[in-house]
């Protein structure tokens, strides 16, 4: 949104900067220039989002004057937002090669280059473009800001973590946040090597940068489950949980997993004990689907038909809510006779249900089905959230093995 206003701003800026510059004031000068006029008719056309019109405009311009300068960048940056990047690249290249171009400039132009190159997939040459700017005068930080850009689309999260304490120095706000992000990023991998000593190291140095932030303490949750240190790890979890309740898709059926892997024979009370605490406390719909499955398997009945109700009596009334009716109401003897009705309710349900967003992005709006710590659109970290009333991620395989264990009935 900031970025769109930015965007439709600075050929305002540019008009009357290019105007003054070529111009002068003249204050005798009764008429407008016809250049300037159709400047100003190409800044309404962007502000009026007629992207065509406005393109139509300056490029006429440009064929009228080869000159300017502010002319050509906002021609680029048209064909790069419409997609075609061969064109901005093209008229990027050409403004830099001019040799009367003062430093500011050719830095400016510069930078569009790079970004250029970034949309155009050409990493390596948007590095070294990048690479040049950010030492330099002018421009440095968008050209940092494109090499973080850029190294995060590698994944080389050492190189971001550098970009990112350059960015630091430049006084940027929220570098931390993705600094931190990037030391996650980097304890998973140790994680996925079994290097848990290197993980713990990153997922420290993560809270260091972002006290409790939730994906490191997912991160220790799994390293204390790894090492055998299952209490523990539950405890992480849902301290992660009570910090972000919207990130409980991913944490319900772990946790039920980790309950799995007590010693004794409470293990079940214990793990009702935590979804009654995730569903009363903190309202997660997929906590309290979860308590009515384990009331249901555990022959309590009337306590599952509670539950059941109170997850009805939601509105927008959830669809994995509807599922579970539907797949408790087809096995009652009563309706036997009606197997295949009810058989097309659950899968017309379960359809809806799979065709659905899972997780949404809150700074953009982004909807995907798949949990991810950047958001694809805006490049935010940690902005999805689960769309809770919406998931039925079925937990019923890690309640049966519970229940096989010989965990007794209370
Ligand atoms: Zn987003």
């Amino acid at each position: 949104m900031i970025n769109d206003w930015f965007w439709l701003l600075l050929p305002i800026a540019a008009a009357s900067g290019w105007w003054l510059a070529r111009y002068g004031v003249q204050e005798d000068c009764k008429e407008q220039e016809p250049s300037l006029d159709r400047y100003l008719e190409g800044v309404r056309y962007l502000l009026d989002d007629r992207t065509d019109d406005a393109l139509h405009a300056f490029i006429e311009m440009v064929e009228v004057d080869h000159e300017t300068f502010e002319t050509h960048v906002i021609l680029g940056r048209l064909f790069r937002r419409r997609g075609e990047v061969d064109r901005a690249i093209r008229i990027h290249q050409n403004l830099v090669a001019r040799p009367t171009l003062s430093p500011a400039h050719r830095a400016q132009a510069l930078c569009e280059l790079g970004e250029d190159f970034l949309i155009a997939g050409v990493l390596d040459r948007a590095e070294a473009v990048f690479r040049e700017l950010a030492d330099s005068p002018h421009q440095a930080v968008p050209a940092l800001k494109g090499l973080r850009q850029v190294y995060e689309t590698q994944r080389e999260w050492e190189r971001a973590i550098e970009v990112g304490d350059r960015l630091k120095a430049h006084g940027l706000a929220h570098e931390d946040q993705r600094i931190a992000h990037y030391h996650c990023e980097l304890a998973q991998i140790a994680l996925a090597k079994g290097d848990w000593q290197a993980a713990g190291d990153r997922a420290e140095r993560a809270q260091a940068m972002v006290p409790r932030l939730s994906r490191a303490l997912l991160i220790q949750s799994e390293i204390a489950a790894r090492r055998g240190a299952i209490r523990e790890a539950i405890t992480l979890g849902r301290d992660a949980v009570a910090l972000t309740p919207q990130l409980a898709p991913l944490l319900v059926p772990r946790l039920e997993c980790l309950h799995q892997q007590l010693p004794g024979d409470n293990r079940l009370a214990q793990l009702e004990e935590v979804l009654d605490d995730l569903a009363r406390n903190l309202g997660i719909t997929m906590a309290r689907i979860a308590l009515m499955r384990l009331y249901r398997r555990t022959q309590r009945l009337d306590a599952a038909l509670a539950e059941l109700g109170m997850i009805l009596a939601q509105r927008p009334v959830p669809t994995s809510g509807l599922l579970e009716a539907v797949r408790w109401m087809k096995i009652l003897p009563a309706v036997q006779q009606y197997s295949t009705e009810f058989a097309a309710f659950e899968k017309a349900l379960a359809d809806q249900l799979g065709s659905q967003h899972l997780y949404q992005c809150v700074n953009c709006g982004y909807q995907g089905r798949a949990h991810v710590w950047q958001c694809p659109s805006c490049r935010r970290w940690d902005t999805l959230r689960g769309l809770d009333f919406d998931i039925d991620q079925s937990t019923e395989a890690a309640e049966e093995a519970l229940i096989q264990e010989g965990t007794p009935k209370p």
